[in-house]
């Protein structure tokens, strides 16, 4: 194998990527983005890596979630401010009920990328290049929309630097503090059935913790109380981003991508030949592969071997992602086979990309029973291999969306779709259905 390089990436064949046509200003670009201050740095890297090993060895649980690709457009510090609020909820249900530590990784400041099934998107026989998310062009159809935009990597990054700001200022100055439980529910959940089991649990943890105050026990004395870790994540896909943010540790000599603290690898360009598996294997940020139902039992353990070749717990995520009728067929035997040969990896489940389905009334879609049935699978499956179901992957906003449909609390219909669909890629469930996915969760992780 030859010396790995930020750059080595480009002798090898690479998918999905955007044509630019201006290659003197994607140089330019590239260059520059090169010499912005990093996101993130290698020391946080390292730190949710030795949390993620608290997943491996069934100490913790993970929580990954956010938009499928975040969108110039809604850039608000509402949306954000809602994200951060479900996923606070959502830990709190977990950790409380499910009596587990919660890892909470989001989808977020840098999620932009998207893969597509085709090249082209043809209506009314015009045929244009896909959308391929805001950091390459714009979802408008039309030609001038649809060119690749080598500046959008600049405004990518610059977005990304403000919703890590405003997260980091969430998660350390006030926003995280348990004393602020009731407060993380947000108005439209508030009002049914799950808005009331959310205060109960609340109301709890707002009793333990005068309890504790009594005891002399309070923020300042144990800062956990008041602040949390959010870190960020996404798909790793257009590499000349990603190597223009890849820098080496002051400390260690160490290559990390300091463009969010994990990174994953998509289901469609993981071939071990091609270029993105050459990035990940020289960076040491913990990192993801998705993991679908045409994964063969051998190109998995090479796909490991590969990117954890000396097995360190922590390092690397595989995000199941094999659809309610497939997980039962196609897992099982993977999941077998990785115990075998004693790798240690943290396994995750994605309810959302093997369920995906095309509405009668055109709207893609994604039933929340189809979601719960893989989630429950997942479950299922590892209880009976006697290994540790680590963790969740959920495209989910903070917002009143109608985009998935299904779930107790929330009913979205087919026809119901309409009124608030508002993703820029795939259906997101909307506050309530994440809510209610993670107190089923959490009462599986107490069995
Ligand atoms: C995604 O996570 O948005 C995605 C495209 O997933 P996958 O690679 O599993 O298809
Ligand atoms: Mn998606």
């Amino acid at each position: 194998m030859k010396k790995w390089q930020p750059n080595s990436w480009r002798d090898f064949p690479i998918k999905q990527q955007p044509t630019y046509t201006d290659l003197e200003k994607l140089k330019k670009v590239e260059k520059e983005l090169g010499s912005y201050p990093p996101l993130i740095f290698a020391g946080e890297a390292l730190n949710l890596k030795n949390q993620l090993a608290d997943v491996v060895n069934g100490k913790a649980f993970l929580l990954q979630g956010g938009d499928c690709a975040e969108s110039f457009a809604s850039f608000d510090a509402n949306n954000i401010k809602n994200l951060f609020k479900v996923m606070m909820q959502m830990s709190v249900v977990l950790t409380f009920s499910g009596g587990c530590p919660v890892v909470k990784v989001g989808r977020v400041a840098g999620q932009f990328a998207k893969p597509r099934s085709s090249d082209f998107e043809e209506v009314n026989g015009i045929s244009l290049p896909s959308y391929r998310g805001d950091i390459v062009n714009d979802i408008e159809f039309s030609e001038k929309a649809r060119g690749s935009k080598p500046k959008k990597l600049l405004k990518a990054y610059n977005q990304s630097a403000a919703t890590m700001n405003l997260l980091r200022a969430f998660s350390r100055g006030g926003m995280a503090d348990l004393n602020q439980v009731h407060l993380w529910n947000t108005d439209f959940v508030k009002d049914n059935t799950l808005g009331e089991k959310y205060d109960e649990v609340s109301s709890k943890i707002t009793e333990a913790l005068n309890f504790m105050k009594a005891c002399g026990i309070t923020s300042e004395t144990t800062p956990n109380l008041a602040q949390t870790n959010l870190f960020t994540s996404h798909e790793a896909l257009l590499l000349n981003y990603e190597q223009a943010l890849t820098r080496k540790d002051s400390i260690t000599g160490d290559w990390y991508n300091c463009a969010a603290h994990m990174l994953w690898i998509g289901d469609r360009t993981r071939d071990l030949k091609d270029a993105h598996i050459e990035y990940f294997r020289g960076i040491k940020n913990p990192i993801g592969c998705k993991v679908g139902p045409s994964m063969k039992e051998d190109e998995l353990i090479q796909l490991i071997d590969t990117l954890n070749p000396e097995n360190e717990a922590g390092r690397l995520n595989l995000i199941v992602r094999m659809g309610a009728n497939k997980v039962g067929d196609f897992y099982p035997k993977l999941l077998e086979r990785v115990k075998r040969e004693g790798k240690n990896v943290l396994w995750s489940c994605d309810p959302m990309h093997g369920n995906t389905i095309k509405a009668d009334n055109g709207y893609k879609t994604r039933d929340f029973e189809a979601i719960l049935s893989e989630v429950k699978q997942f479950f299922q499956i590892h209880k009976a291999e006697g290994t540790y179901a680590g963790g969740i992957h959920l495209e989910m906003t903070g917002q009143d969306v109608t985009e998935c449909t299904g779930s107790a609390s929330s009913a979205v219909t087919t026809e119901g779709l309409a009124s608030r669909y508002h993703t820029q890629c795939d259906p997101r469930l909307n506050a309530d259905q994440a809510l209610e996915l993670s107190f089923m969760i959490a009462d599986t992780l107490k069995e």
